[in-house]
């Protein structure tokens, strides 16, 4: 048997019992904590916690102890939408952006997603899984506990297959929970390009019924927005997975609301993911479903566009989950402590609210809320404990600052 035990540990927060729904309302705004708080983890699993005054000394028998004075105690991240399988990073588009290329320009000069693409064709499957491997590491020492991965980066059969058997692979080399997900339409392939209709008809009757036949993928997700994929493609997705283990996310009104939304709650979606436009036909469609509202603020620092009007989802009492939408031409970066950052400094979250929002709710947004997301007895995900801080509001203020002294399990 293995014990560590942690004292003195200056606050010990998300502490709950397995939550039952994702948080919203007053709820959302709570951050349950214990002040001066120890912690015994028996064999990598959250046995008791409570009060320094509480501790009964026999636990420190055979124990490791660490002393946690100064520091908090918190479940690693959630982060339930990344594109972190991608062959090469896109640093060349920044130089072009800041030397004011237009996004047409860059994308003419061998940029955007069918670059991305480009470079998946050619790199083989074993060469993807490696880099990956080495990023999703990377991911892990940054306190993401859980991982959401989509493909989108193929724009063939062929290469999606390869892409998803790579997260599948990801999935068997390390000891975090990671989800799969297969971005079927995330961009029109060039010989489709004048036929949206006929390579629909693919995604749905050939590459949808393959991905199921292999059980590659947990999820499967579209973009939906004006010029990509629209509501109808949302519908014809959704009905491609019905009665099958399936689940719908949906990448929306990130630039125009075009009715995704309604047509992903309608269609029970797991998750709507970016919302940087939201019209009021879309709040309604959000409140009256069960659908997680997934924000990327990352994307909207990068791209320097509106970020998500989260306040008015709050208030409307909407789930929010927050997420790094780490990718290398919107968000080449899964840091989520900057996530955290700047969904307090620009969307005006308090520090409870975003901790809530990139733990419980995004544990939600991936289907883990029974074993992720919050401290309870059971618990078995990994542990960030902090350097020494004044405040949890110290985390998200010192932007850009490596808070992590420890991750535990
Ligand atoms: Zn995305």
């Amino acid at each position: 048997m293995n014990k560590i035990v942690l004292l003195n540990i200056q606050e010990l927060l998300q502490v709950r019992q397995m939550p039952t729904q994702p948080l919203r309302g007053e709820e959302f705004t709570k951050l349950p904590k214990i002040t001066n708080a120890y912690l015994v983890l028996c064999d990598n699993e959250v046995e008791r916690f409570g009060e320094m005054s509480e501790l009964n000394p026999d636990v420190l028998r055979d124990s490791e102890v660490i002393d946690a004075t100064g520091r908090l105690v918190f479940p690693a991240f959630c982060d339930s939408h990344t594109h972190a399988v991608f062959a090469s990073p896109r640093e060349s588009e920044l130089v072009d952006k800041i030397k004011g290329l237009s996004y047409q320009e860059i994308a003419a000069s061998g940029g955007g997603i069918l670059n991305s693409a480009k470079k998946v064709q050619q790199m083989s499957e074993e060469d993807l899984f490696l880099q990956s491997l080495e990023k999703v590491e990377q991911i892990i020492q940054g306190g993401t506990g859980a991982l959401e991965i989509k493909s989108g980066y193929g724009l063939t059969l062929k290469d999606e297959l390869k892409m998803l058997r790579v997260i599948s692979r990801l999935k068997a080399h390390v000891d975090i929970p990671i989800k799969a997900t297969f971005l079927a339409a995330h961009a029109i392939p060039a010989e489709f390009e004048r036929d949206k209709e006929a390579f629909m008809d693919e995604v749905v009757h050939r590459w949808i019924p393959k991905v199921l036949e292999e059980g590659l993928a947990d999820y499967v997700d579209l973009f939906c927005e004006t010029g990509y994929f629209d509501a109808g493609d949302v519908q014809a997705v959704a009905q491609a997975i019905q009665g099958t283990p399936l689940k719908l996310k949906v990448h929306v009104n990130q630039f125009t609301a075009i009715q995704g939304i309604e047509a992903a709650v309608k269609n029970k979606a797991i998750t709507v993911d970016h919302l940087e436009v939201l019209d009021h036909q879309d709040l309604v469609a959000l409140k009256l479903g069960e659908t997680i509202a997934t924000v990327l603020p990352a994307c909207s620092f990068y791209l320097n566009i509106p970020f998500s009007p989260v306040k008015e989802l709050i208030k409307e009492g909407i789930p929010i989950s927050l997420a790094s939408d780490f990718n290398p031409g919107s968000s080449p970066s899964s840091n989520m402590f900057f996530v955290w950052s700047l969904a307090c400094i620009k969307m005006k979250l308090t520090p409870e609210q975003a901790l809530n929002a990139l733990t419980v709710n995004s544990a939600f947004a991936m289907g883990l809320e029974a074993t992720h997301g919050a401290l309870f007895k059971g618990y078995r995900g990994k542990i960030i404990v902090t350097n020494k801080v004044p405040s949890l509001a110290y985390l998200p203020y010192a932007f850009g600052t490596n808070h992590i002294h420890q991750i535990l399990n």
